[in-house]
């Protein structure tokens, strides 16, 4: 007999089904055994009574979270037992047959709260348990409507969704790289992109136009509450359009992806906001303001775009010049003496996507001007043939016929973070890291063997004592 789920059971009534899933609860009241199982669907009730011995005496073992099977026979609850809060209140099934796929130990910390109370280190260890949990469930079943409307929406939109590699070059977005040593070229090293940039900026050369997708972004970050070592953003990058047309897609498709997910949440101001830096910081003193009405309401969502950053900022602990977003970044001049005499005075073609004071996103217009290109690369302290040599794919690429493009990679997880209230990005991550970027399940980082760091030509060092 082929399974079918708990939910489904309901359209049995009277016939003989076959179920499977995890005990959620085993309750004995007299002599009667009530068994809650669980799969993905949701509960249905299972009642084993003396009568059919040998059944019982089986049924007598079992225990929470016990992976098992039943064939049983679907009835109607007797009145005053119906149980208006699950979806299979009204019926429970009268099993002919059990099967114990597995047995469970006692679990760790209880799944059928909502978990906050738990301590993470806990959680992320046993995340596959945690991940039992009803509200973690639903945050995984949203994660994935929102990721599916968000591709089809752009796919309608002429989108082409293409991946691009992990394994690649340093991209400079300001957080230091994550490195693979090379086996097959000793000494050296492949870096996990901090975000797809540069393959974005090419395929525009290559005359995609359109191009998205949810990348992976990899960053090596000190610990930060709300940062994490890898986070997936939504990365579009598009050819021949505008700032204005660029903002007006990302707002196209929040206002409809709240109205479609979300349809209980309220968007404060649409169109959303569109500001300029300096207006904001001088309004607000921050560039991420909350321009929620009423911060107290749990379904307000106030979007806002910030515009026209200054390219470059003075980083004063390491004395010199940093970029706001990325050296790709278009200014708003192309007199290369200038940029290079006052890069305090420089504006950016960039801009910052905000919900309820979160940056959720950034992006810019790029730079396809080599000559500024490479005046930006010098602000910050590089030299002229270094930069050739580290971007020679824009040298070359760009010399033979480049659209002027923009992109944007609004966050994932920061949204859904925000969208269904949850405090940090690590409700809405399925296998999140800890802030110090060890996933607890796996136990990584971890040693590697000798024979793997020979190969790779690496050598340990251990510091010595000091
Ligand atoms: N690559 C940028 C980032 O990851 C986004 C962009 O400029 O499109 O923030």
């Amino acid at each position: 007999m082929q399974r079918i789920l708990n939910t489904e059971t309901a359209k049995y009534l009277g016939k003989t089904v076959k179920v499977a899933g995890w005990v959620n609860t085993v309750r004995s009241h007299g002599k009667i055994i009530f068994i809650d199982l669980r799969d993905r669907s949701g509960l249905l009730q299972i009642i084993f009574t003396p009568d059919k011995e040998n059944l019982y005496t089986l049924a007598q073992k079992i225990r929470p979270e016990w992976v098992i099977g039943v064939e049983g026979k679907v009835s109607k609850r007797p009145r005053g037992m119906v149980n208006p809060k699950i979806e299979t209140g009204n019926i429970e099934l009268h099993p002919e047959n059990l099967e114990i796929f597995s047995q469970a130990k006692t679990l760790p910390f209880s799944i059928d709260t909502l978990g906050y109370e738990i301590s993470e280190e806990k959680r992320l260890k046993y995340r596959y348990l945690d991940l039992r949990r009803e509200r973690m469930r639903k945050n995984l079943k949203i994660r994935q409507k929102v990721l599916h409307f968000i591709r089809d929406f752009l796919t309608n939109q002429e989108f082409i969704e293409i991946d691009t590699p992990i394994l690649t070059k340093s991209t400079p977005e300001g957080a230091r790289d994550f490195l693979v040593p090379s086996r097959l070229q000793p000494g050296k090293f492949y870096a996990l992109p901090q975000s797809p940039q540069q393959y974005k900026q090419m395929l525009q050369v290559a005359g995609i136009e359109k191009y998205f997708q949810i990348a992976r972004a990899l960053r090596d970050e000190d610990p930060r509450a709300d940062r994490q070592a890898e986070h997936t953003q939504l990365d579009i990058e598009i050819s021949f359009a505008s700032q204005k047309e660029i903002l007006d897609l990302v707002e196209r498709l929040y206002v409809n992806l709240v109205k479609k997910l979300f349809p209980e949440k309220r968007v404060t101001k649409i169109p959303f906001p569109r500001m300029t830096y300096k207006k904001t910081m001088e309004k607000y003193g921050t560039d991420k303001p909350d321009l929620r009405r009423n911060k107290e309401n749990l379904n307000e969502l106030a979007f806002a775009f910030i515009t026209d950053f200054p390219m470059f900022e003075w980083k004063e602990g390491e004395k010199k010049w940093g970029v706001m977003h990325h050296p790709f970044t278009l200014p708003q001049t192309e007199d290369i003496k200038k940029i290079k005499k006052e890069p305090d005075k420089i504006l950016a073609f960039q801009y910052d996507f905000v919900l309820n004071g979160y940056e959720i996103g950034s992006g810019s217009l790029r730079t396809t001007n080599l000559e500024v290109l490479t005046a930006v690369f010098e602000v910050l302290g590089h030299k002229k043939q270094d930069i050739k040599k580290q971007f020679r794919h824009y040298f070359d690429a760009f010399r033979y016929g480049v659209p002027p493009h923009g992109g944007i990679a609004p966050g994932i997880d920061r949204f859904l973070a925000k969208v269904l209230n949850e405090p940090n990005i690590r409700e809405v991550i399925p296998f999140p890291k800890t802030g110090d970027n060890r996933d607890l399940m796996m136990d990584v980082p971890s040693e590697v063997t000798e024979e793997q760091l020979k190969e790779l030509h690496i050598k340990i060092v251990k510091r010595k004592n000091r």
